[in-house]
């Protein structure tokens, strides 16, 4: 899609951390975590209510892909937590589906 920025750099990013054909990683720029990784599907959706149902096995591909590099290239030892921002009350910012990949520390469990 024009104007978008995930599309963009799903073209252009000088520094994916991890790339195939259904979705690039890319490190956030503004770290909420010691680790803070954006995995973002090639294809253009904001909202989960907009997937087709080759965007929904996708999806499955691509949570399952995040588990199997985890360690070896995302060096998230310890654990993770994945979040994905929908919306307004969530602070979505980026309307272009992806998911937060935040580590490299024990988190606390308080999102609001
Ligand atoms: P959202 O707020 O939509 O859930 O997440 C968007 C994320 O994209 C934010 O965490 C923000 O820091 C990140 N972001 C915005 N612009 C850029 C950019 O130009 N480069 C990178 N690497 N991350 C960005
Ligand atoms: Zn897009």
């Amino acid at each position: 899609m024009e104007n978008c920025l995930f599309c963009k750099f799903a073209k252009e990013h000088p520094a994916k951390v991890y790339e195939d054909e259904l979705f690039y990683i890319i490190k956030d720029i503004e770290p909420k975590a010691p680790l803070h990784y954006l995995a973002i599907p090639k294809r253009h959706y904001k909202y989960i209510t907009e997937m087709t149902n080759e965007d929904i096995q996708n999806f499955g591909k691509i949570v399952n892909k995040v588990g199997e590099i985890s360690i070896n290239i995302l060096h998230l030892d310890g654990g993770y937590r994945l979040v994905i921002n929908q919306g307004d009350n969530a602070g979505q910012t980026v309307p272009h589906l992806h998911i937060h990949i935040l580590g490299g520390k024990k988190m606390d469990w308080n999102p609001a």
